[in-house]
């Protein structure tokens, strides 16, 4: 663990970072898709086209995928990988992306889409990570999202600023991370902080000249740089 903490709890974080920025369901696709109220399965396909690519490329795929099968499982499933690919291919890894939606629909279809509310998070998180091409994140955000299950999805952006308020060190395992997160803000907040770090991550304490200098944060963090 690294030897030096952030001198703030995470709701003061929380708030600190509240004041200087706003998360819209245009910054994130599962958000967007939450709000189309299309169900829980086109939310976890949004969360799939996320991996790897900008949220404005997701969102793009989303929306063709969308306007040419409604996210319905069954309308999904009838298309082949090669089809659905192209649908979503500015997305970037589309074959790999088009096989686990393709996966994803076939468990649907074969549990009923009313199991990814039903059944319990845990075991739900499970089953979804032994479906090829989706692993711990995407299981995560969703089970965050739309169960509102206390898990704290980590990312790049996610490890780099645990890292950098002295939460974590770098060796930290994802669920070491994960854990860390969920402990320092509270659970009835973790899903909203987890957008709130992203944005703050893409904006603020990016990977490449973070901007401490504005930074609300810059007199409470370990690795403020001067
Ligand atoms: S002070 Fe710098 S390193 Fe610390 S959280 Fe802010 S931007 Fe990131």
């Amino acid at each position: 663990m690294a030897s030096e903490k952030i001198r703030l709890s995470g709701k003061e974080v929380y708030e600190l970072l509240s004041n200087v920025i706003s998360v819209s369901s245009d910054d994130f696709a599962p958000l967007f898709a939450k709000k189309l109220n299309a169900g829980p399965f086109s939310v976890l396909v949004s969360i799939i086209l996320t991996q790897n690519t900008t949220e404005r490329n997701a969102l793009k795929a989303f929306k063709n995928l969308f306007g040419a099968t409604k996210l319905n499982p069954q309308q999904v499933l009838s298309l082949r990988v090669e089809e659905l690919s192209k649908m979503i291919r500015v997305a970037g890894l589309s074959m790999q992306k088009a096989s686990a939606i393709l996966r994803l629909s076939s468990y649907v279809i074969e549990k009923g889409e009313e199991h990814l509310l039903s059944e319990d998070p845990a075991k739900l998180r499970d089953k979804l990570i032994s479906i090829p091409g989706i692993g711990e994140k995407t299981a995560d955000v969703f089970l965050s999202l739309y169960r509102k299950y206390p898990v704290f999805p980590v990312d790049t952006h996610i490890r780099r600023i645990s890292i950098r308020w002295g939460l974590v060190d770098k060796k930290s395992s994802y669920k070491e991370i994960s854990s860390a997160l969920i402990n320092f803000f509270d659970p009835s907040i973790s899903d909203k902080a987890h957008r709130l770090m992203i944005a703050f991550g893409r904006t603020y304490c990016r990977s490449k000249d973070p901007r401490c200098w504005e930074c609300p944060l810059r007199k409470v963090c370990p690795h403020a740089q001067t």
